[in-house]
C-alpha cells in the first residue's frame, strides 16, 4: 500500500460528552464492530466514580486506566480508526482540550433525557472554534427522554451548531420502536433481544408504501412520515462539504448500551469523516501528504511505576512517514533524536512499530526531553500551534517542606508541569512559585507524586487569584504598559514558557485594570495572535 492510500485509510477522532452520557459504552461497541475486543466490559471507564473514595487515589486509579485507553485503534471496512481518549470529567478538561488538537473529527454524545450538559458545551465550543467536523449521537433512546425535535433545537441553541438529522427515532423509551435511517433509507427495528444480537436493517424504498404500516403500525407510520416531512422542511439536507468545514453537524439517534444504531453511526462515520487534515504551524500550513515527517506532542504520560521514571510522549503524526531509528529534529531543543522502540496503540495492547502514517499516534519513551506542544520534524524549523493553556480555577503557593530536597522538588515540579498536570507561575516580585489547577484534587495528586516519584515534600499556602490572564508583549512598550508593569508588579508572574501573566485577584480588579490600561492586551488563553 502506498503512502497516499495509507493516509486515505485513516480516521482519527475523539468522543466528547458530559460524564455518564455513554462515551465508554459507545467506545466499547465501536471496538466490538472492529473485532478489536471480544466482549462487552473490556473497556474500563476512566471516569471518577461518583461517591467512591473521592480523594486523590481515585485520580491515581484513573491515571492508571487512562494509560491503557489513551488511544484505541481498530480496523473497520478497511479503514484504520484511531479513537483518542478525552476524559469527560471537568478536572481533566485541559487534558481533553489538548487531545482535541490531535483529532481530525469528533463524535458528540448526548443523553436523550439530560440534553446538552455543561461539559458538552465547553468541549463543543473548543471544537467549533477550530472548525472540527462533528457528528452528534443522541444516546439512550431506550429510555424516556426529551422530544427529538426539542433536543435538536437545544443542540442548535446551546451548542451553536447547525444540525442535519441523518436518522430519526420511532417512539422513545417504553414505546421505542426503532430508528429510521435517513442516510441509508432503511429501518432498524428495536426488539427485546436487541441486546443479544445486532438487528438487521429493513430497507424501505418508499416511505409512503403500506409496507411501513406493516412494520411499525399505522400510528407510528403516520407519525414517522410527518416527522420526516417536517425534517425536510426545517433542516438543510446533509452536505458533506459543510460537515467537513465544521458548519453543519449530522445527527444520529440510538442506544449505545443496546448496541442499537451504533453500526449505522459507524458506517456513516467511515464514509464521511475526514482523513488526516492539514495542520497549521506558526510558519505555514502543513498538508498530511507531504513527504517529510512532522508531528507534535499532545500528551505525556508518566510511568505508573515510580521506580522507572520514564514517560511516554504521545505524538500525532501530521505528515510523512514516521520511522523507527530514524533521526528527527526536536525543534525546541534543536536536538536530533532517534527512537528505537516507538509504540503503536491497539485496542488491548501497545506494540513496537517500524512505521506510522499521518493520523496515527506514536508513543515515544522519554526521559525528560519532551513537553506538551513540542514539534518533531526531519530538520525544518516548524512549530505547531494550538495547544493553549487556559486560566486555572485554583491557585496555591507551593513551598518546599524538606530543605535537603530542594533539587528533587524543582525537578519534580518541572516534570509534572511538562506532563500538563497543572500550571506553574513564578511571581515576578519574589520568585515564589504558584501552582494553578483545574480541580482542587490535583494538589493532593501533585503532593503524592512529588513524594513517591521524586522523594520531595511540599506544602501549600492559599493564594487568592480570580483569573490568570496572559499579557501580550509590546515590542516598544508604551508608557501605559510600563506603568501597568510597575503598578501591578505584585500580581505579575511568568508561566512555564516565560510568558507574562497577570494574576487578577478579583473580577472587579480585572475590570478596573482593563479600564485603566486599555492598551495592555489581556488574553484568557496562552495562545493569541
Ligand atoms: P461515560 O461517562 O460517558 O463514559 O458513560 P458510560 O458509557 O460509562 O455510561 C454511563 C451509564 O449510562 C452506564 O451505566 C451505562 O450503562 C448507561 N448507558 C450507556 N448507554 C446507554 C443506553 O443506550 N441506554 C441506557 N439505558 N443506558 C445507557
Amino acid at each position: 500500500m502506498n503512502f497516499k492510500q495509507e493516509i486515505q485509510k485513516r480516521r482519527t477522532f475523539g468522543i466528547i460528552s458530559h460524564p455518564d452520557a455513554g462515551k465508554t459504552t459507545l467506545t466499547e461497541k465501536l471496538l466490538l464492530f472492529g473485532g478489536a475486543i471480544q466482549e462487552a466490559g473490556a473497556v474500563k471507564s476512566n471516569k471518577i466514580k461518583k461517591g467512591a473514595t473521592s480523594d486523590f487515589m481515585e485520580i491515581e486509579r484513573q491515571r492508571g486506566i487512562s494509560v491503557a485507553t489513551s488511544v484505541l485503534a481498530f480496523y473497520y471496512k478497511d479503514k484504520k480508526i484511531n479513537i483518542l481518549d478525552t476524559p469527560g470529567h471537568k478536572d481533566f478538561a485541559e487534558d481533553t482540550f489538548r487531545t482535541l488538537t490531535a483529532v481530525d473529527s469528533v463524535i458528540v454524545v448526548i443523553d436523550v433525557a439530560k440534553g446538552v450538559e455543561e461539559q458538552t458545551e465547553k468541549l463543543v465550543e473548543v471544537c467549533r472554534m477550530r472548525n472540527i467536523p462533528m457528528i452528534v449521537f443522541i444516546n439512550k433512546l431506550d429510555r424516556e427522554g426529551k422530544d427529538a425535535f426539542d433536543l435538536m433545537d437545544e443542540v442548535e441553541q446551546k451548542l451553536g451548531l447547525q444540525v442535519s438529522p441523518l436518522s430519526f427515532p420511532i417512539g422513545m423509551g417504553y414505546d421505542f420502536k426503532g430508528i429510521y435511517n435517513i442516510y441509508e433509507q432503511n429501518i432498524l427495528l428495536f426488539q427485546g433481544e436487541s441486546k443479544q444480537h445486532i438487528e438487521d436493517t429493513i430497507s424501505i424504498e418508499d416511505i409512503n408504501s403500506p409496507e411501513l404500516e406493516e412494520l411499525i403500525g399505522e400510528k407510528d407510520a403516520q407519525e414517522l412520515r410527518e416527522h420526516l416531512e417536517l425534517i425536510e422542511g426545517v433542516y438543510p439536507p446533509f452536505d458533506r462539504e459543510a460537515y467537513l468545514a465544521g458548519t453543519q453537524q449530522p445527527v444520529f439517534f440510538g442506544s449505545a448500551l443496546n448496541n442499537f444504531g451504533v453500526r449505522e453511526l459507524l458506517n456513516c462515520f467511515v464514509d464521511i469523516a475526514p482523513t488526516p487534515r492539514s495542520k497549521k504551524a506558526e510558519e505555514r500550513l502543513v498538508a498530511a501528504d507531504e513527504k517529510q515527517m512532522t508531528g507534535f506532542v499532545f500528551k505525556i504520560h508518566a510511568n505508573m511505576d515510580p521506580k522507572h521514571r520514564d514517560r511516554l510522549a504521545f505524538v500525532k503524526i501530521v505528515s510523512g512517514t514516521f520511522e523507527r531509528n530514524k533521526p528527527y529534529l526536536h525543534v525546541r531543543l534543536g536536538k536530533s533524536l532517534k527512537f528505537s522502540s516507538p509504540n503503536a496503540f491497539f485496542a488491548e495492547k501497545k506494540a513496537i512499530i517500524d512505521q506510522s502514517f499521518p493520523g496515527d499516534i506514536v508513543g515515544l519513551h522519554d526521559t525528560g526531553n519532551f513537553k506538551i506542544g513540542d514539534t518533531l520534524t526531519e530538520g525544518e524549523e516548524l512549530h505547531y500551534k494550538g495547544i493553549p493553556s487556559f486560566s486555572p480555577e485554583h491557585f496555591r503557593y507551593i513551598n518546599n517542606a524538606d530543605p535537603m530536597k530542594a533539587k528533587q522538588l524543582a525537578k519534580g515540579i518541572d516534570q509534572l508541569m511538562d506532563e500538563g498536570v497543572a500550571q506553574l507561575f513564578t511571581l515576578e516580585l519574589n520568585g515564589r512559585k504558584v501552582i494553578g489547577t483545574v480541580g482542587a484534587l490535583q494538589y493532593e495528586v501533585i503532593q503524592y507524586r512529588l513524594e513517591h516519584e521524586y522523594g520531595a515534600k511540599c506544602t501549600y499556602e492559599n493564594f487568592p487569584v480570580y483569573k490568570a490572564c496572559w499579557v501580550a508583549p509590546q515590542a516598544q512598550p508604551t508608557e501605559e504598559y510600563q506603568e501597568f508593569l510597575r503598578v501591578k508588579q505584585k500580581f505579575l508572574a511568568k508561566d512555564k514558557r516565560g510568558q507574562l501573566v497577570f494574576l487578577a485577584d478579583s473580577a472587579f480588579s480585572l475590570q478596573m485594570t482593563q479600564q485603566k490600561y486599555p492598551t495592555v492586551q489581556l488574553h484568557f488563553t496562552s495562545e493569541f495572535d
